[in-house]
């Protein structure tokens, strides 16, 4: 909880002009060495009022010496208070966008993206009944108790699970938290079990990367199923299967995974048997392959498919990293491309917030056009409506769809 009104005051801080700028722009992270002044020490996750130059209230939001961004943005304008009030209509407003989305053919889809939705450094999914809160910022932690009480008021939900990004969670380990801890409601002993556009998927809520699935692919996977009827298709870095899961629900002749990962690959099977009672699914034949993306990829140049995915991990995870990722997404370009039969499909996505969309297009048209010659653009994606990127640092996916002459 944040500390009652009137022990010690919030935090006051001045920021460089620059950082009045962004801040008055809606930015919403002050870096540590855009703050000018500080009353006093602080600690991680107190609420900070900045003030400008004339001491009128700028902002207010949560301060973290230990992060270079020291002040995360929660509110600007007029002054206000954060009461349990304000707290609820906040958790409010991107449910209730939500709600607009989604009906019970989708149960797992993001409530909350961060920044984007008011909400710096916290992500809340959804998998059916299970919600599932990640924190990328200690500065959350003193107000975890509202947090989890506020989702189970608005949410209802099953259980809540906690899970912390790898940087964090050290810091949480000294206040008793544990990543995949589950917060409220009923233990998580296995998979949960949640629908996408109809169909079936596990989410390993407890352990998996993100939250448990690669809820920020949906809209690609649908474009996939759309396209897939009667084609053979070729899943690169698959994960679980979910590009495959649709393949086969649109009915693909046949579905080939390919990741490094041997439980992914498993909950890919166990993901077809999940919609093996939709005929297409139960007509597709499905292979997983445990293999290295790049190595793989050159060595079986022979074969040849309809639909070639790519999805590679985030390839530059620094912008040191930028060149580097832009060579390997050219390499899996051309190889995906050399397998593809004349008229085939090319889906590339990347997830590198340091590359940029038209950077990533580029390459990508460049080397499809350099290997096999003439295509025609089916055309680009970016980020599915529950997951806005207000912000350019929020703005990492990016998909693109060539379809070979
Ligand atoms: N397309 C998936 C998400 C892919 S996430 C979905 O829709 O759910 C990236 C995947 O790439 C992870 O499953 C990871 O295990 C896998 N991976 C990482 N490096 C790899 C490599 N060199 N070769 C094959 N798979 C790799």
């Amino acid at each position: 909880m944040s500390k009652p009104a009137g022990t010690r005051g919030n935090l006051k801080l001045r920021l460089t002009p620059a950082a009045e700028r962004a801040v008055r722009g809606g930015h919403p992270w002050v870096f540590a060495n855009r703050i000018r002044e500080i009353n006093r020490p602080g600690t991680a996750g107190e609420l900070a009022v900045a003030y400008d130059r004339q001491d009128r209230f700028m902002a207010i939001g949560l301060y973290d010496p230990d992060s270079i961004i020291a002040l995360r943005v929660l509110h600007t304008g007029q002054p206000v208070q954060l009461d349990d009030d304000w707290w609820c209509e906040r958790l409010a407003v991107p449910l209730r966008a939500r709600a607009a989305l989604f009906n019970e053919s989708t149960t797992g889809y993001r409530c909350v993206n961060g920044e984007s939705d008011g909400w710096p450094g916290l992500v809340l999914d959804r998998y059916a009944g299970c919600f599932v809160l990640k924190l990328y910022t200690a500065a959350w932690f003193p107000h975890l108790e509202r947090l989890a009480s506020l989702v189970v008021k608005l949410c209802q939900p099953a259980s809540l699970v906690l899970r912390l990004s790898r940087n964090i969670r050290v810091a949480a380990e000294t206040l008793g938290l544990v990543d995949g801890q589950v917060l409220r409601g009923e233990a998580v002993s296995a998979p949960v079990i949640f629908r996408e556009h109809g169909q079936h998927f596990e989410a390993d809520v407890i352990r998996g990367q993100k939250t448990g699935f690669f809820l920020d692919q949906r809209e690609n996977r649908r474009l996939v199923g759309d396209l897939a009827g009667g084609r053979e298709i070729l899943n690169v870095f698959s994960h679980t299967g979910g590009f495959s899961v649709y393949a086969a629900a649109g009915g693909a002749k046949s579905a080939t995974d390919l990741d490094t990962s041997a439980p992914a690959l498993a909950a890919a099977k166990r993901n077809f048997e999940l919609n093996a009672h939709l005929p297409p699914v139960a007509a597709c034949a499905h292979q997983t392959i445990q293999a290295d993306a790049f190595a793989w990829l050159v060595a079986k140049a022979r074969l040849q498919f309809d639909v070639v995915i790519l999805d590679p991990p985030s390839l530059a995870k620094r912008e040191a990293d930028k060149l580097e990722a832009l060579g390997s997404y050219e390499r899996l370009a051309g190889a995906g491309a050399q397998l593809l039969r004349p008229g085939g499909v090319l889906v590339a996505a990347s997830c590198s917030a340091h590359v940029k969309a038209d950077e990533f297009f580029s390459v990508v048209r460049r080397t499809v056009r350099r290997e096999r010659g003439g295509f025609e653009e089916i055309r680009t994606t970016g980020h599915a409506p529950d997951h806005p990127a207000r912000i350019p640092e929020a703005e990492y996916l990016k998909c693109i769809y060539l379809r070979l002459r």
